[in-house]
């Protein structure tokens, strides 16, 4: 509806969609009979996701005209009604009551929900969200004051890999449960279960089910590693250095791609970074073009490149004989203490600079709690 009018209106050349343009269409769109079905829902979200639109443009253009840092932003797609989606409600749409399981939601009403957590303070927003293997989540946006850990002295460097997950400077070698891996034979058969299924019939819409299913237990199961490893990580130490890996680079190698999308690498920086800031940890990247496999982490000497499949090597200055892992996570915690950071974008961010923007303010958080299955820790 809108959105085919904004896709209209950027083949035709012009600019982005004004807002007021858009609401002006919703408006009348609410009149049409077809499109009745839009009277019946809350406004608050309509506008929300008008707003959404509005910004997803306004990123697309900004990516085209080069004013965006990062990866080049496509233009907004349309949704698809069977994959995941969501309903924001923002100020008047919602209302909490206190110590209840209940919470309203406008034109829908109090649904009952299962709280994985309590909310810290009072969200600014709302969101219902349903994903494709039909289970329902809320969530909620919250500002509050990051609760601190009590500080200690430990500092840890990690190597990422592919056989071990992640090595750390101590030695510690931790595997990833690989779910997708594990589950790869199960879900092509559920995958050309559903070609087989005519287009539009209930023995398609069940196949269908059965596969994001699939998809949703094999994203839970690596989740719950990556959240469990990163909390462990976060508590026992200070300073946690990682390498900055060029993960979207790695992923273009089509014989890499699945294993790599499978252990998550991006997924656990990104727990790293935000629970770093919840708990007052000093988390620093450095950056990919360190040497960290070349060079001996006992005496410096730098001993050339080495190729993937040398796991253990001898330094031909001191003698040392080196685990290949646990000496890069080690030159990972070395350079992780020389000050500077590199941020994901190639920005250079003075560590200290950061620090203090993120710690300073107030976090944003999402919590989310699923009212269909029991609450997770
Ligand atoms: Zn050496």
């Amino acid at each position: 509806m809108t959105s085919a009018y904004c896709q209209e209106q950027y083949r035709e050349g012009n600019k982005k969609p004004s807002s007021s343009e858009l609401s002006k269409r919703l408006t009348e769109l609410k009149k049409t009979e077809k499109k009745q079905w839009l009277t019946e829902v809350s406004s608050v979200p309509l506008q929300q996701s008008l707003r959404d639109l509005e910004q997803a443009y306004s990123n697309f253009f900004k990516s085209c005209k080069g004013q965006r840092k990062g990866k080049k932003v496509k233009p907004p797609k349309f949704k698809k009604r069977k994959s995941k989606q969501s309903a924001k409600f923002t100020d008047n749409g919602f209302k909490l009551y206190p110590d209840s399981s209940y919470i309203h939601l406008a034109k829908i009403g109090d649904i009952k929900v299962i709280w994985s957590r309590e909310l810290p303070a009072t969200p600014s927003s709302v969101t219902l969200i349903k994903d494709s293997a039909d289970r329902y989540f809320v969530g909620f946006v919250v500002e509050f004051n990051p609760r601190q850990l009590p500080k200690n002295n430990n500092s840890v460097g990690i190597d990422l890999g592919i056989t071990d997950f992640a090595t750390l400077s101590n030695g510690e070698k931790v595997k990833s449960p690989q779910p997708l891996k594990k589950q790869l034979k199960r879900l092509r058969k559920l995958q050309r279960n559903l070609s087989r299924k005519q287009k539009g019939s209930k023995r398609r819409e069940v196949a269908r089910k059965k596969l994001a299913k699939l998809h949703t237990k094999i994203s839970d199961i690596r989740n719950d590693f990556l959240h469990k490893f990163s909390t462990k990580i976060i508590r026992e130490n200070q300073t946690i250095v990682l390498e900055d890996l060029n993960v979207s680079g790695m992923v273009k190698n089509r014989k890499l791609a699945r294993a790599i999308s499978d252990l998550g690498w991006r997924s656990f920086r990104a727990m790293l970074e935000a629970k770093s800031v919840m708990y007052g940890r000093d988390f620093r990247v450095i950056d990919r073009w360190t040497p960290t496999s070349q060079t001996c982490s006992c005496c410096g000497f730098r001993g050339g490149k080495k190729e993937l499949n040398v796991r253990e090597w001898i330094c031909l200055n001191c003698g040392i004989s080196h685990d290949r892992d646990v000496n890069a996570a080690i030159n990972i915690l070395v350079a992780g203490g020389h000050s500077e950071t590199l941020n994901g974008r190639g920005e250079k961010v003075s560590l200290s600079v950061k620090k203090a923007h993120l710690g300073e303010a107030s976090t944003r958080q999402n919590f989310s709690s699923c009212p269909l299955s029991l609450s997770k820790g």
